[in-house]
């Protein structure tokens, strides 16, 4: 079949409007995983720490006792340390520690330095880690501003407890950080750490999706993020 000018330059306005508007469609069915912690529920049981357990447990995360050795996921820091200057002098949450973790950032810093691509952001926003590419410089973790990666100065593997064998370990001069469960979204479950929280104080959803439990949340309650001022922006937003 041989198309007229006229008749090919129709088809292919109709063939480009079709494109855009499925590029249209997938940017606004895109996927943006990100984090709410309720600082209230989350400090309602003292010394709990079952997200944390539930997390190293399900990562092979080591307990290594050496202070300045360990490795961590996710875990209690001091607010002051959290935010700081974001400390409000007439909240109780100043003397209240928080939950932290990777924030798999909108602009991740530890992404631009790595040299041989062993992090990267997923499309759908997760900064993710390849063991494998890993070749310990730690630039990702000078690059980081809150200290969410950990090195592993030892071998780590006599250090984890329970191992769980769907889970890689590391190796000795490997850096690691959460990986937000990947694993787990890959096969439609949430972050362990969001399922072991006896508070629901995590809720874990998607940012791009407007009736998402966490839009919500964040569209009706005052919250906020690690150093804003960095321009980094944090997935992992803090209802205050
Ligand atoms: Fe990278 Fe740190 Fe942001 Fe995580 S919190 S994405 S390690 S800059």
């Amino acid at each position: 079949m041989i198309l007229s000018r006229k008749a090919f330059l129709r088809l292919s306005g109709v063939s480009l409007l079709a494109v855009a508007a499925r590029k249209v469609k997938s940017a606004i069915s895109g996927t943006r995983w990100a984090m709410a912690i309720d600082v209230d529920k989350c400090l309602k049981q003292e010394n709990c720490t079952k997200c944390s357990a539930a997390c190293n447990q399900a990562h092979n995360v080591p307990a290594i006792p050496q202070s300045g050795r360990d490795v961590r996921w996710i875990w209690k820091d001091s607010f002051e340390h959290a935010f700081p200057g974001q400390e409000d002098q007439y909240s109780s949450l100043r003397a209240a520690p928080a939950m932290v973790l990777c924030n798999h950032c909108d602009n991740p810093p530890c992404v631009r330095v790595c040299p041989t691509q062993a992090t990267w952001k997923r499309d759908d926003g997760i900064v993710a880690m390849d063991f494998h590419r890993c070749i310990g410089c730690r630039y990702c973790m000078a690059a980081c501003p809150y200290g969410s990666r950990s090195f592993n100065w030892m071998d780590p593997r006599p250090y984890i407890k329970n191992q769980n064998p769907e889970f890689p370990t590391r190796t000795k001069g490997v850096v690691e950080k959460c990986n937000f469960c990947s694993e787990r979204l890959a096969v439609g479950k949430s972050p362990v750490c969001v399922e072991a929280c006896p508070e629901k104080a995590l809720v874990f959803g998607n940012l791009a999706d407007p009736r998402s439990p966490i839009r919500e949340l964040l569209s009706t309650r005052r919250h906020t993020r690690r150093r804003p001022e960095l321009g980094t922006g944090p997935g992992v937003f803090y209802i205050l």
